[in-house]
């Protein structure tokens, strides 16, 4: 415990079970003295983020559907009686798509209506809760949201998941952009992948797992400590001078061109 973020309050969305990234990224700011609120997407979800939240010392746990404007606006309203309508920071670990369209040819399987679903879930409600959070963030805050490398490079079956991260990383600058002269810094960690509920609903998920562990530079997947050391060093005054970056938590494969050729002659 380094005390890094003591006296700071901040809200995790999108904690769905204890695979969760935004679980890994909750424990280790709690590790390091943060006091945390936790949302929660439908009931049977709920049952499962109140035990967890409690681990962490937290009995703040909302109801929060980002589909749903008047539901988010609730969240906020209830955040406000327990945190006196401030906020030092915000995680957003959420994304949805429909799993049959995670799957085939990106030309062929995406349909306008998925389209449009993943985006407002999947990128628009970064900006809707920074809308908000932002209002309560009188000392300066940081925002934190989840993306991947698909959002530049292909990625099989990432399909409209890649076309939803690279709006989500442009959103990143821009609202860095409008919220920086307010102090409040907006970043994105970029993880490798990892086995949680989202990732699985990926076809050929442990492929992708594999192919990373096999030709990363560290010849390894990513940890929930390691998403959540990252996320740490972005969220505390540790980072104070680092706003609109993407920051990438995959043991260096985005650098990678060619995979190893000993691996693919073996
Ligand atoms: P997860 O399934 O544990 O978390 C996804 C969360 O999104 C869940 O808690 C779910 O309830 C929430 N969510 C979905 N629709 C919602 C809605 N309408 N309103 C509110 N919440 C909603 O999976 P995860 O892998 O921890 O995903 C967290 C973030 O990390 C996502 O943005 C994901 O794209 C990103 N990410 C995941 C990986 C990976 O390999 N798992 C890699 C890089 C980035």
């Amino acid at each position: 415990m380094t005390g890094l973020m003591a006296g700071k309050r901040g809200l995790i969305m999108g904690v769905a079970n204890d695979h969760s990234i935004g679980w890994g990224i909750a424990r280790t700011l709690h590790k390091h003295g943060a006091q945390l609120a936790f949302t929660y997407q439908g009931d049977a979800l709920g049952k499962r983020v109140a035990p967890l939240a409690a681990r962490l010392d937290s009995d703040i746990v909302l109801p929060c559907d980002v589909e749903n404007l008047a539901s988010v606006d609730a969240t906020f309203a209830a955040l406000d009686e327990r945190f006196d309508g401030t906020l030092d920071f915000v995680v957003h670990a959420i994304g949805f798509s429909d799993k049959a369209q995670l799957k085939g040819r990106y030309v062929d399987v995406t349909t306008r209506e998925n389209f449009s679903r993943t985006m407002t879930i999947s990128c628009f409600s970064f900006t809707e809760i920074a809308q908000r959070a932002a209002k309560r963030m009188r000392a300066g805050g940081s925002l934190l949201t989840l993306t991947y490398g698909g959002s530049t490079r292909v990625m099989p079956n990432y399909n409209v998941m890649g076309v939803a991260k690279a709006a989500l990383e442009a959103s990143v600058r821009y609202l860095a952009t409008d919220l920086g002269p307010d102090n409040i810094r907006v970043n994105a960690l970029s993880a490798g992948p990892m086995r949680t509920l989202a990732g699985a609903g990926i076809a050929d998920a442990r492929l992708m797992f594999n192919h990373q562990k096999a030709h990363a530079p560290l010849r390894r997947t990513v940890t929930l400590d390691d998403v959540g050391g990252s996320a740490l060093y972005l969220l505390s005054d540790l980072s104070c001078g680092v706003t609109g970056e993407i920051h990438f938590v995959d043991s260096g494969y985005n650098i990678i061109s060619m995979p190893r050729p000993d691996v693919l002659q073996a």
